[in-house]
Order: C-alpha cells, then structure tokens, then sequence
C-alpha cells in the first residue's frame, strides 16, 4: 500500500479497460476512510471484488491463514485466463509481510501466471529528496 487512493485508482486503470480487484481483506474497514470498502466500491465500480476467502483470519496476529481461498483461486486464473488484470488489494504497508505475497505466489506456482507488484510510484517531492541524498 502506502497509495493515495487517487493514485492508486489511476494505476489500476492504466492496466487495462477492464481490471478486477480483489479486495483480500478479511474485513474490508480501514481507519483509513479512503480504502473503506464503500469508498473503494464508489472509485472502482464493479471492478471492485471483496474476495473474502482470500482473508487472513489471523490478521491480528499469529501465522496467516487465509479463509477459504480455494474458490478464489479459481476466479483470479478464470478472470486472467479472460484477459482481465487481476489486482491483489490489501491495506498492509509492508508486502513481505502482508499475505497477499502468499496469495500472489501461490497463484503464479499453481498457473505459472506473471506477478507484477504494484508499488507507489514516487512524487515529485520524494524524487528531489532522492536526488539530493545522491549528491
Ligand atoms: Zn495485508
């Protein structure tokens, strides 16, 4: 994560005409209102999938375990097989540590299907910051 939701909802449409997102929150809530379920229905539409199964009942701790992803995986090879862009969505900062690596991986072992990891292209700001570090 670590997106603005503008930024993010850009990204994931220079993806393609018809991306999937797949919201793999056990409980799609953010303290966070942007990345609210109901703000993420309002922005995505009906590219916006709550894949529930794909929730890590241990998200508050303890080794992650995801619901009941079988189905899951099912639809993301069906939607990618359709030529849709299937994004993993998670509020975690982190992505070592999120369980949508486990997922991710999961899927391109199962259907040797491509992984792209979406990270935050960086600001103008941060980019200057950056620069100035390097001289
Ligand atoms: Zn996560």
């Amino acid at each position: 994560m670590g997106w603005k939701l503008d930024d993010l909802v850009e990204r994931i449409k220079s993806l393609g005409d018809d991306p999937r997102v797949y919201d793999v929150r056990l409980s799609p809530y953010s303290r966070n209102r942007d990345f609210a379920q109901a703000s993420l229905v309002g922005r995505l539409g009906s590219a916006y999938i709550h894949a529930k199964g794909f929730g890590n009942i241990n998200y508050r701790g303890g080794p992650i375990a995801l619901a009941d992803p079988e189905p899951w995986y099912s639809f993301a090879k069906r939607d990618n097989d359709a030529g849709l862009p299937v994004i993993l969505l998670c509020a975690c900062w982190n992505l070592a540590e999120c369980h949508r690596l486990v997922i991710a991986n999961e899927i391109a072992k199962r259907y040797t299907i491509e992984i792209e990891h979406l990270t935050k292209k960086k600001t103008e700001k941060e980019e200057k910051k950056n620069q100035r570090t390097l001289f």
